[in-house]
């Protein structure tokens, strides 16, 4: 795949790491206009800005999930109302076939517990994989400050593992910026943040965090007190 990043317009003259990120998307959105671009989201509270600043454009965008079938219940309620919300925007589950049962039965009971690395691997980085293989540029939330493994991110980069431009629009806000972003625009976000959760994951993996604010971000409530952190779609752990 070849894609051609130099700057063609006026306002592409002016991105950089340090372009705010509804720039960064006009910019994006007339750049890959004939791109397969997609956003992907665990409908944590980055992903439920990325989409609002995205919707305000108007045009399509596919919004990928991985269902892991061990969402919160309220984490499903946040994607149908997503989907109410931003109805030109496409949301598709391309999560794994692999049911909790059949999962039981083939790798043994509570795998999450005995080897969670291997438990991302099933649910969440094959299926990443599979989408990946088909898209040109990926959009994510992730941003600088939430992890010593994420502080390298930057704005546009090639993901080699994954063979295509990573655009991380948040990439320099911080949980603050991204929480008055929600207030000011009246953004749908998952009410588990108001209970002590920074970060929402799958029900097995996911605790709150004693005395956290919902303007902070912190990923202490992730894999228990194990020295997991991350899933791996990023690049980091597996
Ligand atoms: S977060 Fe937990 S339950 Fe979800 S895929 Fe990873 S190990 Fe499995």
């Amino acid at each position: 795949m070849e894609l051609q990043i130099a700057p063609t317009s006026r306002a592409a003259e002016t991105i950089g790491e340090s372009s705010p990120p509804e720039e960064l998307i006009a910019w994006s959105l007339e750049k890959f206009a004939d791109r397969r671009m997609v956003l992907s989201t665990a409908f944590g509270m980055e992903g439920c800005v990325l989409i609002d600043m995205y919707a305000r454009d108007g045009r399509p965008l596919e919004v990928v999930y991985l269902d892991t079938m061990f969402f919160f219940p309220e984490t499903y309620a946040l994607r149908d109302r997503l989907i109410t919300r931003y109805p030109h925007l496409e949301f598709v589950n391309r999560g794994t076939s692999l049911t909790p049962e059949d999962q039981r039965r083939i790798h043994g009971d509570e795998l999450w517990k005995r080897d969670p690395d291997a438990c991302c691997r099933l649910r969440k980085i094959e299926p990443m994989h599979e989408v990946m293989s088909e898209v040109d540029v990926w959009i994510t939330g992730v941003r600088k400050s939430q992890s010593e493994t994420r502080a390298g991110t930057r704005v546009l980069e090639w993901d080699w593992r994954y063979q295509l431009l990573k655009l991380c629009p948040l990439a320099h806000w911080d949980r603050r910026q991204v929480w008055d972003y929600v207030r000011a625009n009246d953004v749908p976000y998952n009410p588990l943040h108001e209970q002590g959760y920074p970060t929402i994951g799958c029900t097995h993996c996911t605790r709150p965090v004693p005395g956290s604010q919902i303007g902070e971000y912190s990923r202490d409530g992730r894999w228990g007190d194990t020295r997991k952190k991350e899933c791996g779609l990023h690049g980091e752990g597996i």
